[in-house]
C-alpha cells in the first residue's frame, strides 16, 4: 500500500524494452520534486510515452527503479498507486452517459455542485452550459458531438475533481480552434498547479512554463533544463 504521497518522483537508471532485442528507453534518470511540471519532448518514437507508461505502471522497468516518495513502485499495490495519479490522455476516453457522470468518473462520491465547480475551474462550464441539457447532456463513447479540445477540457475537469498528487498529461495534437486553445492554456495552469506533473508537451506555452524539460531522442535523454537554458 502506497501511503498518501507528496509527489516526489525519481527514475534511477531505468531501461525498458517492449521487445527483448531493442530497448525503447535506456538508462533514464531524473528527479521531479513535489509540485514540479516536467515536460517530455522529442521526436516520434523517442520514448516519451514509454516513460509515462512506466510511471503509471502499465509496465515494469527491465532494469533500474522508479521511486515515488522513496517507495519503489514495484513494492506497492497498483491500486494504491493509481489512486494518487491522474491521467489525461491524448484522446480522452468518454463513456456513454451524461457529461456530469463523465466528469465524476474518478470521484463517484462527488456532488453535482463539486462537479460543476471542477468544470468551472478549468473553463469547461461555459461550453457545457451551451448544450440544451447542459451537464445532463448524453454523450456517446468516443465523445461524438464534442471536439477534441472540448473532450480534453472534460478530462481536465475529471482530473481536477479527483485531485491527484501526480498527474500525467499527453497533450492533444489535433488542431484545436483558437478559442478552445486559449481556454486549454488557461486551464492547464490551474490543473498543473501544486501537483507533480509529467506532460508530453506539444504546446510551446507548456514547455516554456515547465520547471524541467527532458528532451528525448532514441530512448535517451539528450538534453535537460529550463526553456531559457536550452
Ligand atoms: P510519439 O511522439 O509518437 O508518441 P513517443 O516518444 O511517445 O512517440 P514511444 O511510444 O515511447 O515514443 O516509443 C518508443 C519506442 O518504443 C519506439 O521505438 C516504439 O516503436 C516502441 N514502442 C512503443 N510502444 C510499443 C509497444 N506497445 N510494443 C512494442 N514497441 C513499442
Ligand atoms: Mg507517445
Amino acid at each position: 500500500e502506497l501511503p498518501p504521497v507528496r509527489g516526489h518522483v525519481e527514475f534511477r537508471h531505468v531501461t525498458f524494452a517492449y521487445q527483448a532485442d531493442r530497448p525503447a528507453i535506456e538508462d533514464i534518470s531524473f528527479v521531479a520534486r513535489p509540485g514540479e511540471t516536467i515536460a517530455l519532448v522529442g521526436h516520434t518514437g523517442a520514448g516519451k510515452s514509454t516513460v509515462v507508461n512506466l510511471l503509471a505502471r502499465f509496465y515494469d522497468p527491465t532494469s533500474g527503479e522508479i521511486r515515488i516518495d522513496g517507495h519503489d513502485l514495484r513494492s506497492v499495490s497498483l491500486a494504491s498507486v493509481r489512486r494518487q495519479m491522474g491521467m489525461v490522455l491524448q484522446d480522452t476516453f468518454l463513456f456513454s452517459g451524461t457529461l456530469m457522470d463523465n466528469i465524476r468518473y474518478g470521484r463517484p462520491d462527488a456532488t453535482d455542485e463539486e462537479v460543476i465547480a471542477a468544470a468551472k475551474a478549468v473553463y469547461a462550464d461555459e461550453f457545457i452550459r451551451r448544450f440544451p441539457d447542459g451537464y445532463f447532456t448524453e454523450v456517446q463513447e468516443r465523445g461524438a458531438r464534442l471536439s477534441q479540445g472540448q473532450r480534453q477540457l472534460i478530462s481536465f475537469a475529471r482530473a481536477i475533481l479527483a485531485d491527484p498528487r501526480i498527474l500525467i498529461l499527453d497533450e492533444a495534437t489535433a488542431s484545436i480552434d483558437t478559442y478552445t486553445e486559449h481556454l486549454i492554456q488557461r486551464a492547464l495552469r490551474v490543473l498543473l498547479e501544486g501537483r507533480t506533473s509529467f506532460v508530453v508537451a506539444h504546446r510551446l506555452s507548456t514547455i516554456r512554463e515547465s520547471d524541467q524539460i527532458l528532451v528525448f531522442d532514441g530512448g535517451r535523454i539528450v538534453e535537460r533544463g529550463r526553456h531559457d537554458d536550452l
